[in-house]
């Protein structure tokens, strides 16, 4: 019964809104923010208003409605005051609420002072401020102050203009902050699915689809310091459902994947050329069609777009792209990566995907004790450039440690030692929720915690594991994960070039040990290096089978990493199922029916894409056609 009512309530406050949209919730600059109907307890209404143009929306507002609605009194409160308001219903009593604000602030602005030396903010109270021998100057003060803060009221007034023009735009929203004068706070939010990427994708960024993306922007009003830029903060905040920009300021803050290399391209690129905005405003109209912070909106959705090619730190182009941002190998950036936590949350990982880090742990451990080769070391990338050093609390001393031989040499055994002492991910994961993931891994080696860290940061693919309907029975085991190796970008070519061609699915089987180069580097790059075990007889590229009884044979079983839980066996094999273009260079080798001779080679990375992985804990013998497959249900783009 009574919730029935609050329904009703909330529809004739809906419809109240609706009707004054225009007069105090759609301005340019409105003064009333957090607009909201609470049921639970009590029936209230509340609000935050700015009556007295400092932006800061000090005046709180509740009007509570009583149990017996229609009958009984409402309780209005504005600033701290309870008002006398008659009304019939709460359409009427919200009117007379807000038309009694409304005079109080058009009141507050007839009275509002000119400026004067002692009213101003400017500069001149530090300088002048109780000097009387300055006395002389303060007639020129006086002049100066007022055409600073007019200075500073079109400034304001500019950026204003620029959010209004960037809230017409779908997917954006602007505000300014509350500050005064003398700050400027700009608070400019993008809607993720603006990037046009697929939720798997976004997990791969770390990236929340449903949260808008922050940016703000903080600076001084000064005139003369506008030369010092902008600081800037990148986060991700409130429900994109959410359409309104003053109820976004403070919602659910949280940090998403790319959050500091947002913040640094933006504080160290773009500021380092568009700055000061008065001398930018102007000329970028003309160039670009867009307004300054239309211009700051799309600079920063392209640093999202283009993160899996540069590196996270430095943004320097990265040798080999992947489907997520990482950090170059050069030890400052590695040091700045494991600094800032940056790249992979390591905590969530092991808590959401425990399947996955041990997997990967499983993989970097197999690589560890794969052969050296003739001077080939198949376990490439190796963590060379991780390094920490630790004073000894007793004697004083620094000691480093690092996974190198004494002559600066890869060691693998020093690898093989710090991953025997990781314990299994049960025990992981209840040191993530104890808190105390880094300390207890810190208890067992010094590199434990930053060997994990770049074991995940370092993969350039992204897993998700299939269960229940989402898996392939045919592959007959239940350790079946989405691989996902390309760029969007490089995906987005590949399905265009489907729809045109055609495509096929196949079989790649390599050792246990080579994923984990291959799950870095990519399938060409092994199959072109001294990687290559099984030689290039029929010429250079990705060898595949049509039948996964033909790759089983290229599994070359073998024992992962002692503490696994799920990968727990001395003949683990691995099998990853790729998609390939029916592209004219490959129906002229293989026939329109794309027969594999014994297997299809594939020199083009182009014509290649991986889809999933499985995984083998037995000796597998049976035959399947990638033919007869059909992709897991999840979009690729
Ligand atoms: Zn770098």
């Amino acid at each position: 019964m009574s919730s029935e009512l609050a329904n009703k309530i909330q529809r004739e406050i809906n419809e109240w809104k609706e009707a004054f949209q225009d007069d105090y919730f759609n301005l340019d600059d409105p003064w009333v923010r957090r607009f909201n109907f609470k049921s639970d307890d009590e029936w209230i209404v509340t609000c935050q208003a700015d009556l007295d143009y400092s932006e800061s929306y000090e005046t709180k507002v509740s009007i509570t409605i009583p149990k017996s609605y229609p009958t009984g009194e409402h309780i209005c409160i504005v600033a701290e005051e309870s008002h006398d308001i008659p009304g019939e219903n709460i359409q009427e009593v919200l009117s007379q609420v807000f038309h009694m604000m409304k005079v109080q602030r058009e009141k507050f602005l007839e009275e509002i002072p000119t400026p004067t030396p002692g009213t101003s903010h400017g500069h001149g109270d530090h300088i002048f401020g109780g000097d009387d021998d300055m006395a002389d100057e303060e007639a020129v003060f006086i002049d100066d102050s007022s055409m600073e803060d007019d200075e500073k009221r079109k400034r304001f007034e500019s950026i204003e203009h620029d959010l209004t023009v960037v809230r017409k735009t779908k997917g954006w929203l602007g505000c300014r902050g509350a500050s005064g004068m003398d700050q400027i706070k700009v608070y400019l939010f993008t809607n993720p699915n603006r990037l046009n990427i697929t939720p798997l994708l976004a997990e791969a960024w770390q990236l929340d689809l449903e949260k808008w993306i922050c940016i703000t922007i903080t600076f001084s009003n000064y005139y003369t310091e506008s030369a010092t830029k902008p600081v800037v903060e990148a986060f991700q905040c409130g429900d994109v459902s959410i359409r309104d920009a003053y109820s976004l300021i403070d919602n659910g803050k949280v940090k998403f994947g790319l959050y500091w290399t947002v913040q640094q391209r933006l504080e160290r690129d773009f500021f380092a050329i568009y700055w000061p905005i008065e001398q930018y405003r102007n000329t970028l109209q003309p160039k670009t069609g867009k307004n300054y912070m239309e211009y700051l909106l799309e600079y920063t959705e392209s640093i999202i777009k283009t993160s899996p090619s540069k590196c996270l730190i430095c943004g320097n182009k990265l040798p080999l792209e992947g489907i997520k941002p990482m950090c170059c190998e050069s030890p400052l950036c590695i040091f700045s990566h494991e600094q800032y936590g940056l790249g992979i949350d390591l905590e969530s990982a092991i808590k959401k995907n425990p399947d996955v880090v041990d997997l990967f742990v499983s993989v970097c451990y197999a690589a560890s004790v794969s052969y050296v080769n003739r001077g080939f070391n198949p376990f490439q990338p190796f963590p060379s450039n991780l390094e920490i050093k630790l004073r000894d609390k007793t004697s004083g001393q620094v000691k480093t440690y690092n996974f190198l031989t004494n002559d600066g040499k890869d060691d693998n055994a020093k690898v093989r030692e710090v991953l025997d002492k990781v314990p299994n991910l049960k025990i992981l994961e209840e040191w993530v929720d104890e808190g105390k993931l880094k300390e207890r891994c810190d208890e067992k080696h010094p590199l434990v915690y930053p060997l994990l860290r770049w074991i995940l940061a370092s993969a350039r693919v992204h897993m998700k594991k299939l269960v229940g309907k989402e898996q392939l029975s045919e592959m007959k085991t239940d350790h079946q994960y989405i691989l996902l190796s390309s760029t969007p970008d490089k995906e987005r070519r590949f399905q265009e070039l489907k729809k045109k061609y055609g495509s096929i699915l196949a079989f790649h089987g390599s050792a246990l040990g080579n994923w984990h180069s291959i799950m870095r580097k990519g399938l060409l790059n092994l199959s072109n290096t001294g990687g290559m075990v099984n030689g290039a007889a029929y010429g250079a590229g990705v060898y595949l089978a049509g039948n996964a009884n033909v790759s089983f044979g290229y599994m070359r079983y073998q024992s992962g990493w002692n503490n696994s839980i799920t990968f727990k066996s001395n003949q683990i094999g691995c099998l990853a199922l790729c998609e390939i273009l029916k592209a004219p260079e490959l129906i002229q080798k293989y026939g329109d029916k794309m027969t594999p001779n014994p297997y299809f080679v594939i020199p083009n990375e182009e014509h290649l894409q991986t889809r999933a992985f499985f995984i083998y804990t037995t000796n597998q013998n049976h035959s399947v056609e990638g033919k007869d497959l059909k992709l897991p249900n999840v979009s690729f783009n």
